[in-house]
């Protein structure tokens, strides 16, 4: 079964080194007939129309939802049609929890990309206090960021990312992995894939969980090695 890996740059590489990464990576994919899905997000400025011979699609890890207006600091559709770019993170943890938006504004922010046909990951997950309080309540978490998302849209890929396990090294385990993606399905049909310190001694039994349809992964992909010997695994299963 095919399996989406996206990497998740974060505040990490310049213009310069993303496009060597994305050369090196696009030359890597060609040669070993890699055909997978693989989603590359860059900050902002290294954003660009990237011509690659394989399967990578290059996405914005965020973006304002306008064509363009007053919004100091962000980025709107027309920055994102200047590339090309057809793809966003929404909901990602550290803008939940480190930049304060809220589910109302995510939700928004959601609508209005769906209504222009983006492609969008969206992510969820509960922070450690949530997890230590059982199972329940995780599924009223989960629920709660469903809030206002269209769960049918066809151009949606889901993220499981637990705040606890996200930078952490502390990777969840497969049992609860395939536990919280069942519920995750329950509510949402949509390819669902696994984030928390995903790296490459553990995604091969992290990909071979049932219910995991891939893997967002920050830290362990801002290594073109690294990333490589991950695709290396999804090759070799
Ligand atoms: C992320 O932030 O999306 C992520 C999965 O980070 P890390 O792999 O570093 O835990």
């Amino acid at each position: 079964m095919s399996k989406i890996l996206a990497a998740n740059f974060k505040t990490n590489h310049t213009r310069a080194s993303t496009a060597e990464y994305i050369a090196q990576l696009d030359q890597w994919m060609q040669k070993n007939g890699y055909r997978d899905e693989v989603y590359i997000f860059p900050p902002f400025t290294a954003l660009d129309s990237f011509e690659t011979k394989s399967s990578i699609v290059v996405g914005a890890q965020n973006a304002y939802p306008t064509v363009k207006g007053s919004f100091t600091g962000e980025i709107g559709l027309e920055q994102l049609d200047e590339f090309g770019i057809k793809t966003i993170l929404v909901g990602h943890s550290e803008r939940r929890h480190l930049l304060g938006e809220t589910q109302e504004f995510i939700a928004s922010k959601y609508r209005w990309f769906t209504e222009r046909g983006l492609t969008i990951f969206y992510c969820i997950g509960e922070p450690l206090e949530v997890r230590e309080q059982g199972e329940e309540a995780v599924r009223r978490y989960i629920v709660e960021q469903l809030e206002g998302i269209d769960t049918s849209y066809e151009n949606l890929i889901m993220a499981y990312e637990p705040v606890w396990a996200i930078g952490t090294g502390k990777t969840a385990t497969p049992k609860l992995i395939e536990k919280t993606h069942a519920v995750i399905k329950s509510l949402c049909d949509r390819p669902l894939l696994y984030g928390g310190s995903v790296k490459p001694a553990n995604i091969e039994e992290i990909l071979s969980t049932p219910g995991c349809d891939g893997a967002l992964i920050g830290t362990a992909s801002w290594d073109v090695s690294s990333m490589v010997s991950m695709l290396e695994t999804v090759i070799e299963q």
